[in-house]
């Protein structure tokens, strides 16, 4: 099994990531890597860009050196409710939008909540997947979420980083592909590399889904014809809202 598309990156517009969209995609294109989803840090976060920067990424060519270049970002989720620090008419401009919990945008509370905000979040047709779900300090009922995915169909996303950062996401990780494999809802995997060097770097991610067996038919990152199609239907979603 080989992941050719990288579904969650980050470049130096997030603040605290150290590459150009230039660098990413070339690393991109070394790695092996033939679809590259920049999805830098909605404007909540501090060193983040100002929403401008989303309404304006229309600037960057859809493909770098024979990488193609996905516009995206990974919305801040900012209360219990379901909203992100994104409007809903900057989300409809991107190709591709994920959304998460980090400490320093919103205070962690009881898994009851987490819960609630992540199902809010999956009823939002503009958003397509909750980015790094497995993180302990917001625990969620990992089985609401997935079955929540399924309804509003939805990506659950397994992200390489988290095994380093989000201490205690292991076990989270597991079962969420277990729970996915079990109702049969589509992963993403992102890498969440804040440098280039880190673009396509899966490798805790594919021992995961090894040890799990995932069926490769829902991994969204096993081809570009297939995250293409995804997008290609999500267009014709948004214009029919
Ligand atoms: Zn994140
Ligand atoms: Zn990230």
């Amino acid at each position: 099994m080989k992941l050719v598309v990288d579904s969650h990156t980050h470049t130096v517009s997030s603040g605290h990531a150290y590459s150009t969209i230039q660098e990413m995609a070339k690393e991109a294109q070394n790695n092996g890597i033939e679809m590259l989803a920049i999805t830098d840090h909605g404007p909540a976060m501090k060193g983040a860009p100002f929403l401008y920067h989303f309404g304006n990424l229309k600037v960057i060519p859809s493909e770098l050196y024979g990488v193609r270049i996905i516009k995206g970002v990974e919305a801040n989720i900012i209360d219990y409710d379901g909203n992100t620090d994104m409007p809903q008419d900057y989300l409809k401009r991107l190709d591709y939008v994920i959304a998460s919990f980090h400490e320093i945008c919103i205070t962690p509370s009881t898994v009851e909540e987490h819960t609630r905000a992540v199902l809010n979040i999956l009823k939002n047709p503009l958003i397509d997947a909750i980015a790094h779900p497995g993180n302990p300090q917001f625990q969620v009922n990992i089985e609401k979420v997935v079955k929540a995915a399924k309804e509003y169909n939805k990506f659950i996303e397994i992200n390489n980083h988290s095994f380093a950062v989000r201490t205690g996401s292991e076990k989270n990780c597991k079962e969420f592909v277990q729970k996915c494999k079990e109702y049969g809802v589509k992963i993403v995997c992102g890498s969440d590399a804040h440098i280039s060097f880190d673009v396509g770097k899966f490798d805790n991610v594919y021992k995961l889904l090894g040890d799990i067996h995932m069926p490769e038919n829902l991994i969204m990152n096993i081809s570009i014809e297939k995250f293409e199609e995804f997008l290609r239907n999500k267009r014709i979603k948004i214009a029919s809202l």
